[in-house]
């Protein structure tokens, strides 16, 4: 198999907006996503963000994208409809996406959730946030402890309204007491669907080898498998039907 063709998504708005996220990300949420994937060697890695063109996704790097990561938060309205339309059924036909931190309010989690998936709480006061690992012999927490602490980050409490996941990977406890379902994988038609809650932008999160590890596993686990290709519709029987 030839590597796992990863386009990793971002608005691209807060670093253009903001000096503190500038800082912090000087080429953007996705480049710094970019940058730790393309160090593994075995992803081909490249990145499309809201103001390009189609908004970077065209029909031929859709085509050629086995796993796309999405990274939004000011903008979710200004995606085309027609642009999500492309993309969920892409995510039917197989392609991975890993849906991160403020993105579960983005136009193509809520297609994938059928809920209001922005509705959680939040609260951005800087303070620990502890993701347990409930689910440890699954591939997207390989070689993690039992639990990642950020030091920094924004709060997202329960409830937060999305259907159950198929597998629920973390738990997350904030040091305001709340607690979130921070690692959630799903599953629709071909395609395997993986929200993350870490990366709130005015903290360096995804600097952090923990939450880069997730993410690495995350795109490994959600590249499309090269198993049978449904034949839906009318269909002739495969033995001789007794009609008697
Ligand atoms: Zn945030």
């Amino acid at each position: 198999m030839g590597k796992i063709r990863v386009t990793v998504w971002n608005e691209f708005r807060h670093e253009k907006n903001d000096p503190e996220v500038a800082k912090i990300y000087p080429d953007g949420i996705h480049n710094a996503i970019a940058d730790f994937l393309k160090e593994q060697g075995q992803f081909e890695v490249r990145t499309a963000t809201l103001d390009e063109p189609e908004h970077g996704l065209t029909d031929e790097v859709l085509q050629n994208t086995d796993v796309m990561i999405w990274w939004g938060h000011l903008a979710h309205e200004e995606v085309k409809d027609e642009i999500v339309e492309k993309v969920h059924r892409r995510i039917l036909d197989g392609m991975g996406l890993i849906v991160l931190h403020s993105g579960h309010a983005s136009k193509i989690f809520r297609k994938i959730c059928g809920t209001n998936s922005e509705r959680l709480k939040w609260r951005e006061s800087g303070e620990k946030e502890r993701l347990w690992v409930i689910e440890p012999g699954h591939p997207i927490v390989e070689g993690l402890d039992e639990y990642i602490e950020i030091p920094n980050e924004e709060m997202y409490g329960e409830r937060f309204d999305i259907p159950a996941p198929d597998t629920l990977i973390f738990i997350s406890w904030f040091e305001g007491g709340e607690v979130f379902r921070s690692g959630c994988c799903y599953r629709r038609g071909r395609g395997k669907i993986f929200y993350f809650r870490p990366g709130h932008e005015t903290f360096p999160v995804y600097y952090q080898k923990e939450v880069q590890r997730v993410i690495i596993n995350a795109v490994k686990w959600a590249a499309p498998v090269n198993g049978p290709k449904p034949v839906y519709g009318n269909y002739k029987p495969l033995e001789s039907i007794d009609k008697n």
